[in-house]
């Protein structure tokens, strides 16, 4: 079985751990350069992409993994996850810094405050069943795709109150409209929501299937 990392800083770890185990990998925690040596793919969960962007540097894994990413190793982002994964965000702190990872835009956030969270179907290319039940917190969304980035699932974004008297954080409303919720460019997988909450067992299955076909 694949051995799975899942980047342990900070974030709903645990479940990304069961969820792999439950599907058949050998999931372990990775904190350290030696841990990540160790693995043939890596989760990056979900939690605070601000917080996750400085214990990567603090626990001196970034380079280590743009190296790892550079040499093809599969990579799954979930919500902050899917953050760390963009080579562009919007509406982030000055200071957060991804991995050299997918060509794409994402906003953080991106759903509104009067959606903070909600769920909703998403079908997803590639994975059979159904659409899955997909659960978003706090979540970003994708503004733009470049070359080379595969749209594997979208959501309609259908805010039912208007924004608040201050607005969106950063600009405008944004228009109602599909949203990009799930990408992949090669062996790198993002979601903006949070299969590993829902028992949903896809999504992982789906990864790890990536992953053995890899290593
Ligand atoms: N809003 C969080 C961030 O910016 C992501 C939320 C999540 O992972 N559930 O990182």
């Amino acid at each position: 079985a694949p051995v799975i990392g899942v980047l342990a800083l900070q974030g709903d770890v645990r479940e990304h751990l069961a969820a792999l185990t439950a599907v058949g990998a050998q999931a372990r925690p990775v904190r350290r350069p030696a841990e990540l040596d160790a693995v043939d793919g890596l989760v990056i969960p979900g939690g605070e992409s601000t917080t996750i962007s400085k214990l990567v540097d603090i626990f001196e894994l970034r380079e280590p993994i743009d190296k790892r990413i550079a040499a093809g190793l599969p990579v799954y982002g979930s919500c902050a996850g899917m953050i760390m994964l963009a080579a562009e965000v919007l509406d982030g702190r000055p200071d957060q810094r991804g991995f050299d990872g997918i060509a794409m835009t994402v906003r953080r956030n991106a759903f509104g405050r009067q959606v903070d969270s909600f769920e909703a179907p998403v079908e997803i290319t590639g994975i059979d069943g159904g659409p899955l039940h997909a659960v978003f917190i706090r979540a970003p969304w994708v503004e733009r795709v470049g070359a080379g980035v595969e749209v594997l699932g979208t959501v309609l974004d259908a805010p039912t109150a208007p924004p608040a008297a201050s607005g969106r954080r950063h600009d405008a409303p944004a228009p109602v409209g599909t949203r990009i919720v799930a990408v992949r460019q090669g062996n790198l997988l993002a979601t903006s929501f949070h299969p590993e909450l829902t028992g949903d067992l896809r999504l992982h299955r789906y990864f790890v299937r990536l992953v053995g076909a890899v290593s």
